[in-house]
Protein backbone atom coordinates (compact mmCIF):
# COMPACT_ATOMS: atom_id res chain seq x y z
CA UNK A 1 0.00 0.00 0.00
CA UNK A 2 1.45 3.63 -0.89
CA UNK A 3 2.27 5.71 2.66
CA UNK A 4 0.80 8.75 3.03
CA UNK A 5 2.43 11.93 4.39
CA UNK A 6 1.08 15.35 4.94
CA UNK A 7 2.02 18.38 5.71
CA UNK A 8 -1.05 20.68 8.22
CA UNK A 9 -0.48 24.31 8.36
CA UNK A 10 -3.18 27.35 8.16
CA UNK A 11 -3.35 28.82 5.57
CA UNK A 12 -1.47 26.06 3.36
CA UNK A 13 -2.77 26.61 0.10
CA UNK A 14 0.99 28.17 -0.60
CA UNK A 15 2.84 25.42 0.74
CA UNK A 16 5.64 24.36 -1.56
CA UNK A 17 6.27 21.36 0.56
CA UNK A 18 4.07 18.53 -1.60
CA UNK A 19 5.82 19.72 -4.83
CA UNK A 20 8.89 19.34 -2.89
CA UNK A 21 8.37 15.81 -1.44
CA UNK A 22 6.95 14.63 -4.92
CA UNK A 23 10.07 15.28 -6.84
CA UNK A 24 12.02 13.69 -3.88
CA UNK A 25 9.59 10.47 -3.91
CA UNK A 26 10.37 10.32 -7.84
CA UNK A 27 13.71 10.83 -7.73
CA UNK A 28 14.39 8.32 -5.03
CA UNK A 29 11.53 5.97 -6.83
CA UNK A 30 9.51 5.57 -3.16
CA UNK A 31 5.79 4.61 -2.87
CA UNK A 32 4.47 7.62 -1.47
CA UNK A 33 1.88 10.18 -1.57
CA UNK A 34 2.34 13.84 0.31
CA UNK A 35 -0.82 16.09 0.64
CA UNK A 36 -1.29 19.54 1.94
CA UNK A 37 -4.01 19.48 4.81
CA UNK A 38 -5.47 22.86 6.28
CA UNK A 39 -6.06 22.27 9.70
CA UNK A 40 -8.89 23.97 12.01
CA UNK A 41 -7.13 26.79 14.38
CA UNK A 42 -8.33 25.05 17.00
CA UNK A 43 -8.45 21.43 15.64
CA UNK A 44 -4.91 20.61 15.03
CA UNK A 45 -4.22 17.42 17.34
CA UNK A 46 -8.12 16.16 15.78
CA UNK A 47 -6.65 16.26 12.51
CA UNK A 48 -3.30 14.46 12.42
CA UNK A 49 -5.12 11.79 14.36
CA UNK A 50 -7.64 11.34 11.75
CA UNK A 51 -4.86 11.15 9.43
CA UNK A 52 -2.99 9.16 11.96
CA UNK A 53 -6.13 6.47 11.76
CA UNK A 54 -6.68 6.84 7.68
CA UNK A 55 -3.05 5.60 7.37
CA UNK A 56 -0.61 8.58 7.83
CA UNK A 57 3.03 7.39 8.26
CA UNK A 58 4.48 10.88 9.00
CA UNK A 59 3.52 14.62 8.42
CA UNK A 60 5.58 18.40 8.95
CA UNK A 61 3.61 20.75 10.52
CA UNK A 62 4.00 24.55 10.02
CA UNK A 63 3.00 28.35 11.18
CA UNK A 64 1.02 28.15 13.35
CA UNK A 65 1.11 24.56 14.77
CA UNK A 66 5.05 23.97 15.65
CA UNK A 67 4.50 24.57 19.64
CA UNK A 68 1.18 22.36 19.80
CA UNK A 69 3.20 19.82 17.65
CA UNK A 70 6.27 19.99 20.15
CA UNK A 71 3.26 18.90 22.84
CA UNK A 72 1.57 16.13 20.88
CA UNK A 73 4.41 14.28 20.47
CA UNK A 74 4.93 11.36 23.16
CA UNK A 75 8.94 11.49 22.06
CA UNK A 76 10.94 14.11 21.09
CA UNK A 77 14.69 14.23 19.09
CA UNK A 78 17.64 16.33 21.35
CA UNK A 79 17.46 19.17 18.34
CA UNK A 80 13.14 19.34 19.13
CA UNK A 81 13.85 19.44 22.62
CA UNK A 82 16.27 22.52 22.48
CA UNK A 83 14.26 23.98 19.50
CA UNK A 84 10.72 23.96 22.11
CA UNK A 85 9.17 23.73 18.17
CA UNK A 86 8.33 20.77 16.47
CA UNK A 87 8.37 20.69 12.01
CA UNK A 88 8.77 16.86 11.46
CA UNK A 89 6.42 14.14 12.88
CA UNK A 90 6.66 10.11 12.45
CA UNK A 91 4.01 7.88 13.30
CA UNK A 92 4.47 4.49 14.96
CA UNK A 93 3.23 1.87 16.81
CA UNK A 94 4.93 3.06 20.03
CA UNK A 95 3.62 6.86 19.36
CA UNK A 96 4.68 9.93 17.78
CA UNK A 97 8.08 11.03 17.42
CA UNK A 98 8.35 15.10 16.94
CA UNK A 99 11.84 16.14 15.67
CA UNK A 100 13.02 19.63 14.05
CA UNK A 101 14.92 19.76 11.02
CA UNK A 102 14.85 23.15 10.14
CA UNK A 103 18.19 24.34 11.75
CA UNK A 104 20.31 21.14 9.81
CA UNK A 105 18.43 22.63 6.49
CA UNK A 106 19.95 26.12 7.33
CA UNK A 107 23.34 24.93 7.73
CA UNK A 108 23.03 22.64 4.81
CA UNK A 109 21.72 25.24 2.87
CA UNK A 110 24.45 27.65 4.13
CA UNK A 111 27.67 25.16 4.24
CA UNK A 112 26.58 22.93 1.40
CA UNK A 113 24.87 24.81 -1.41
CA UNK A 114 26.14 28.51 -0.37
CA UNK A 115 29.96 27.16 0.69
CA UNK A 116 29.78 29.33 3.88
CA UNK A 117 31.95 28.44 6.50
CA UNK A 118 30.70 28.95 10.31
CA UNK A 119 33.05 27.89 12.56
CA UNK A 120 35.14 30.82 14.01
CA UNK A 121 32.84 33.70 12.09
CA UNK A 122 30.79 36.39 13.28
CA UNK A 123 27.14 35.32 13.01
CA UNK A 124 24.06 38.10 13.80
CA UNK A 125 20.63 36.46 14.29
CA UNK A 126 17.57 38.41 13.68
CA UNK A 127 14.58 37.43 15.50
CA UNK A 128 13.57 35.47 18.68
CA UNK A 129 10.36 33.54 17.51
CA UNK A 130 10.03 30.05 16.34
CA UNK A 131 12.03 30.31 13.62
CA UNK A 132 15.20 31.70 15.33
CA UNK A 133 15.05 29.61 18.27
CA UNK A 134 15.00 26.57 15.81
CA UNK A 135 18.49 27.21 14.00
CA UNK A 136 20.59 28.71 17.45
CA UNK A 137 21.68 25.03 18.23
CA UNK A 138 22.55 23.76 14.80
CA UNK A 139 24.73 27.06 14.39
CA UNK A 140 26.15 26.76 17.47
CA UNK A 141 27.49 23.04 17.06
CA UNK A 142 29.25 24.76 13.82
CA UNK A 143 31.21 26.68 16.24
CA UNK A 144 31.24 30.34 15.52
CA UNK A 145 33.41 32.74 17.25
CA UNK A 146 30.50 34.97 18.24
CA UNK A 147 26.79 33.78 17.93
CA UNK A 148 24.35 37.66 18.34
CA UNK A 149 20.69 37.43 18.57
CA UNK A 150 18.72 40.66 18.24
CA UNK A 151 15.40 41.29 18.66
CA UNK A 152 12.66 44.31 18.42
CA UNK A 153 11.37 42.96 21.79
CA UNK A 154 15.29 42.56 23.19
CA UNK A 155 14.16 40.91 26.66
CA UNK A 156 12.64 37.59 24.58
CA UNK A 157 16.52 38.16 23.10
CA UNK A 158 17.76 38.01 26.54
CA UNK A 159 15.39 35.06 27.14
CA UNK A 160 17.16 32.81 24.68
CA UNK A 161 20.82 34.11 24.79
CA UNK A 162 20.41 32.67 28.53
CA UNK A 163 18.57 29.57 27.76
CA UNK A 164 21.28 28.79 25.01
CA UNK A 165 24.11 29.81 27.36
CA UNK A 166 27.29 28.95 25.30
CA UNK A 167 28.49 32.37 24.89
CA UNK A 168 25.44 33.54 22.97
CA UNK A 169 24.90 37.32 23.45
CA UNK A 170 21.65 39.47 23.08
CA UNK A 171 20.71 42.88 21.52
CA UNK A 172 18.20 45.53 20.52
CA UNK A 173 18.68 46.02 16.89
CA UNK A 174 19.86 49.98 17.44
CA UNK A 175 22.57 49.03 19.50
CA UNK A 176 24.11 46.60 16.87
CA UNK A 177 27.49 47.77 15.21
CA UNK A 178 30.68 45.66 14.52
CA UNK A 179 30.70 44.07 11.16
CA UNK A 180 28.95 40.64 10.90
CA UNK A 181 29.93 37.56 8.95
CA UNK A 182 26.68 35.93 8.48
CA UNK A 183 23.36 37.88 8.93
CA UNK A 184 20.45 36.03 9.39
CA UNK A 185 16.89 37.45 8.85
CA UNK A 186 14.69 35.09 10.90
CA UNK A 187 12.08 37.98 11.93
CA UNK A 188 8.49 38.17 10.61
CA UNK A 189 9.32 41.69 9.19
CA UNK A 190 10.19 41.02 5.39
CA UNK A 191 6.45 39.09 5.56
CA UNK A 192 5.26 43.12 6.27
CA UNK A 193 7.74 44.04 3.79
CA UNK A 194 9.11 46.21 6.20
CA UNK A 195 13.19 46.06 7.45
CA UNK A 196 14.11 46.20 11.05
CA UNK A 197 15.99 49.63 11.97
CA UNK A 198 20.02 47.89 11.17
CA UNK A 199 23.11 49.98 10.80
CA UNK A 200 24.97 49.71 7.50
CA UNK A 201 28.02 48.96 9.45
CA UNK A 202 27.09 45.25 10.38
CA UNK A 203 27.41 44.70 6.87
CA UNK A 204 30.67 44.44 4.97
CA UNK A 205 31.74 43.48 1.07
CA UNK A 206 32.67 39.85 2.81
CA UNK A 207 29.39 39.28 4.81
CA UNK A 208 26.28 37.08 3.71
CA UNK A 209 22.64 38.66 3.96
CA UNK A 210 20.53 35.21 4.49
CA UNK A 211 16.60 35.69 4.60
CA UNK A 212 14.22 32.96 5.82
CA UNK A 213 12.04 34.21 3.80
CA UNK A 214 11.84 33.17 0.17
CA UNK A 215 9.91 33.76 -2.96
CA UNK A 216 10.18 37.43 -3.30
CA UNK A 217 13.05 40.34 -3.03
CA UNK A 218 13.03 41.38 0.73
CA UNK A 219 13.56 45.38 1.81
CA UNK A 220 16.55 43.12 4.02
CA UNK A 221 17.91 41.82 1.16
CA UNK A 222 17.85 44.73 -0.37
CA UNK A 223 19.30 46.83 2.24
CA UNK A 224 22.21 44.06 2.43
CA UNK A 225 23.19 44.51 -1.50
CA UNK A 226 23.43 48.17 -1.38
CA UNK A 227 26.04 47.66 1.43
CA UNK A 228 28.06 45.73 -0.71
CA UNK A 229 26.98 41.90 0.69
CA UNK A 230 26.79 38.50 -0.93
CA UNK A 231 22.72 37.69 -0.36
CA UNK A 232 20.55 34.76 -0.19
CA UNK A 233 16.87 33.71 0.26
CA UNK A 234 15.39 31.09 2.55
CA UNK A 235 14.32 28.88 -0.55
CA UNK A 236 17.63 26.37 -0.13
CA UNK A 237 16.84 25.82 3.76
CA UNK A 238 13.09 25.40 2.92
CA UNK A 239 14.22 22.36 0.65
CA UNK A 240 17.39 21.43 3.10
CA UNK A 241 14.39 20.65 5.66
CA UNK A 242 12.23 19.02 3.60
CA UNK A 243 15.36 16.24 2.97
CA UNK A 244 16.35 15.99 6.41
CA UNK A 245 12.69 15.17 7.10
CA UNK A 246 12.29 13.17 4.05
CA UNK A 247 15.08 11.10 5.27
CA UNK A 248 14.16 10.73 8.64
CA UNK A 249 10.39 9.00 7.46
CA UNK A 250 12.65 7.05 4.25
CA UNK A 251 15.89 6.60 5.16
CA UNK A 252 17.12 7.66 1.73
CA UNK A 253 18.64 11.22 1.39
CA UNK A 254 17.38 13.00 -1.98
CA UNK A 255 19.77 15.31 -4.33
CA UNK A 256 18.49 18.87 -3.33
CA UNK A 257 20.25 20.60 -5.82
CA UNK A 258 17.50 19.72 -9.04
CA UNK A 259 14.52 20.39 -6.82
CA UNK A 260 16.26 23.65 -5.68
CA UNK A 261 16.54 24.43 -9.09
CA UNK A 262 13.21 23.54 -10.60
CA UNK A 263 11.26 25.50 -7.52
CA UNK A 264 13.83 28.49 -8.47
CA UNK A 265 13.11 28.24 -12.36
P1 LIG B 1 7.30 34.28 14.84
O1 LIG B 1 5.99 34.95 14.75
O2 LIG B 1 7.50 33.15 15.81
O3 LIG B 1 8.42 35.38 15.22
C1 LIG B 1 8.43 36.61 14.63
C2 LIG B 1 9.75 37.35 14.94
O4 LIG B 1 9.83 38.45 14.04
C3 LIG B 1 9.83 37.91 16.34
O5 LIG B 1 11.20 37.91 16.73
C4 LIG B 1 9.31 39.33 16.16
O6 LIG B 1 9.81 40.27 17.11
C5 LIG B 1 9.90 39.66 14.80
N1 LIG B 1 9.17 40.70 14.05
C6 LIG B 1 7.90 40.62 13.58
N2 LIG B 1 7.60 41.73 12.87
C7 LIG B 1 8.70 42.52 12.91
C8 LIG B 1 9.00 43.80 12.36
N3 LIG B 1 8.11 44.49 11.64
N4 LIG B 1 10.25 44.31 12.58
C9 LIG B 1 11.15 43.63 13.30
N5 LIG B 1 10.92 42.41 13.85
C10 LIG B 1 9.69 41.87 13.66
O7 LIG B 1 7.65 33.84 13.33
P2 LIG B 1 8.63 32.65 12.89
O8 LIG B 1 9.83 32.72 13.74
O9 LIG B 1 7.87 31.39 12.81
O10 LIG B 1 8.97 33.01 11.35
C11 LIG B 1 9.84 34.10 10.99
C12 LIG B 1 10.15 34.06 9.50
O11 LIG B 1 10.92 32.94 9.12
C13 LIG B 1 8.92 34.04 8.61
O12 LIG B 1 9.15 34.98 7.55
C14 LIG B 1 8.89 32.63 8.05
O13 LIG B 1 8.28 32.58 6.80
C15 LIG B 1 10.37 32.32 7.97
N6 LIG B 1 10.67 30.86 8.02
C16 LIG B 1 11.29 30.28 6.92
C17 LIG B 1 11.62 28.93 6.94
C18 LIG B 1 12.31 28.30 5.74
O14 LIG B 1 12.36 27.08 5.64
N7 LIG B 1 12.86 29.08 4.82
C19 LIG B 1 11.33 28.05 8.09
C20 LIG B 1 10.69 28.78 9.19
C21 LIG B 1 10.38 30.12 9.12
P3 LIG B 1 9.08 40.50 18.54
O15 LIG B 1 9.58 39.40 19.43
O16 LIG B 1 9.54 41.84 18.96
O17 LIG B 1 7.59 40.41 18.28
Amino acid sequence: MTDRYAVFGHPIAHSKSPLIHAAFARQTAQDMTYEAILAPLDGFAASVAAFVAAGGRGANVTVPFKEEAYRLASRLTPRAEHAGAVNTLVFGSDGILGDNTDGAGLVADLTRNLQRTLNGRRILLLGAGGAARGVIEPLLDQQPAALVIANRTVSRAQELAEQFGRGVRASGFEALDGAFDLVINATAASLAGELPPLSPRIFTADTLAYDMMYGRDTPFLAFARAQGAATADGLGMLVEQAAEAFHLWRGVRPDTAPVIASLRA
